[in-house]
């Protein structure tokens, strides 16, 4: 293209470059090495949501929902929440459906975080809260989750926080370790949050996949902590429909006003079909209540596939993705080891130093287990070699 004014743009994001989920799977897709790497399901969704959704668009519901998304869909999440953390959200003033979490987390962010403020974040950090946190201004204040067993130090967030925290966000179950908030962490966060006008955003996207029996402590649960939160989740892992982006936000009638303020000017809306065509697929609730069986026995699966590789295997209590350290195998860095492990080998994973601000690197790479039991298979042969 020719231009004749040369256009200087000031980035406002000058260190992001492409996110890693991006970059791993095309260098695997490159390699023909088998794609462990960004999070998403290699098996098929079930015929009957394709169906329910089918049916929505056969029957003219092609135009515009209501802003907040369809009343229908609405309706049944609160009643999916009302069922598992006991508290009833109004479907009308309390539920947004949302183009996925990242964009309920986008605009959550906007709509609360002005110029200079803080918002506390916990390393390993999800990829895309500090850009969208920066992009509007306000700055990224670094926690950290202890290694190796990835658990929040309260007091050590006591001392972080100033006049200027606006938020906090939490993420459990958490991506990429697979740890776990558990009741007390959340009385430490009523602790630390009580008379302040801290808005907590709580990313539970992998609420339903929790194993060996434990129970999924939301933020919802807790009406002192529930009143000052926004809560995220995303029918993408839920249902093995990434690819279809759509979760949604719930919180106080307040917190919510705000967010839709953003929303309506942000993306708006969401599709019509396939809001309808979950809203009817979600009324059965083992479809979500049984995720959790499904994914134990792929964890479980998949670790057994590296009993005698030289990979160590950390804990993993929740998510679809296993963490292992490496240093019995190499001592390069975490992402060369990665880019190593995808071209020589025919395996690609997520290297944990990209979710640390300062490139952190305990030789740690993240594997995700949503995958057919033949893939998990193959890729245990390869990683039993290395
Ligand atoms: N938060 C976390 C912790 C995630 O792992 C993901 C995606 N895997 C998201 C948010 C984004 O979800 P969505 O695909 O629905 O935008
Ligand atoms: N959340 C997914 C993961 O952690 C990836 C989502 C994305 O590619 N943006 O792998």
């Amino acid at each position: 293209m020719k231009n004749n004014h040369k256009l200087t743009t000031d980035s406002k994001l000058p260190n992001i470059g492409v996110t890693i989920f991006t970059v791993m799977s095309k260098l695997a897709a490159d390699c023909g090495a088998i794609n462990l790497s960004q999070g998403f399901p290699d098996f098929q969704a079930d015929p009957a949501l394709f169906e329910a959704t089918l049916r929505a668009m056969r029957d003219g519901r092609n135009q515009y929902p209501p802003m907040a998304g369809m009343p229908e869909l609405r309706t049944a999440i609160a009643d999916k929440i009302e069922a598992l953390y006991g508290v009833r959200y109004d479907s009308d003033q309390e539920i947004t459906v949302t183009a996925g979490a990242t964009q309920a987390i986008f605009t959550a962010i906007a709509a609360f975080v002005r110029g200079g403020d803080e918002v506390i974040v916990f390393e390993p950090v999800y990829d895309s809260y500090v850009p969208a946190i920066e992009t509007v201004g306000g700055k990224a204040v670094y926690a950290q989750l202890g290694f190796p067993d990835y658990k929040p130090d309260w007091s050590r967030v006591r001392s972080l926080i100033s006049p200027r925290t606006r938020m906090i966000i939490i993420n459990s179950p958490h991506n990429p370790t697979g740890s776990l908030l558990d009741a007390e962490d959340l009385a430490a966060l009523v602790e630390l949050t009580r008379d302040t006008d801290i808005v907590v955003l709580s990313d539970e996207v992998y609420e339903h996949i929790v194993f060996d029996g434990e129970r999924h402590a939301s933020v919802a649960s807790i009406p002192e902590l529930a009143s000052r939160s926004l809560v995220v989740s995303s029918f993408g892992k839920t249902y093995h429909i990434t690819g279809w982006k759509i979760g949604y936000v719930f919180g106080a009638a307040d917190l919510m006003t705000e967010f839709r303020k953003v929303h309506q000017f942000n993306v708006f809306t969401v599709n019509t079909p396939c809001q309808i065509g979950i809203a009817d697929y979600m009324r059965d609730a083992s479809r979500h209540l049984g995720l959790a069986s499904f994914y134990e026995k792929k964890r479980d699966f998949f670790r057994d596939q590296l009993r005698g590789s030289r990979f160590e295997l950390l804990p993993c209590r929740g998510t679809y993705f296993q963490l292992a350290r490496y240093d019995k195998i190499s001592d390069r860095p975490d992402r060369e080891f990665a880019q190593w492990l995808t071209r020589e080998v025919g395996v690609a994973v997520i290297p944990v130093s990209v979710f640390y601000q300062d490139g952190r690197d305990d030789r740690v790479v993240r594997f995700c287990f949503a995958k057919q039991e033949a893939t998990l298979a193959a890729a245990g042969a390869k990683l039993r070699r290395v």
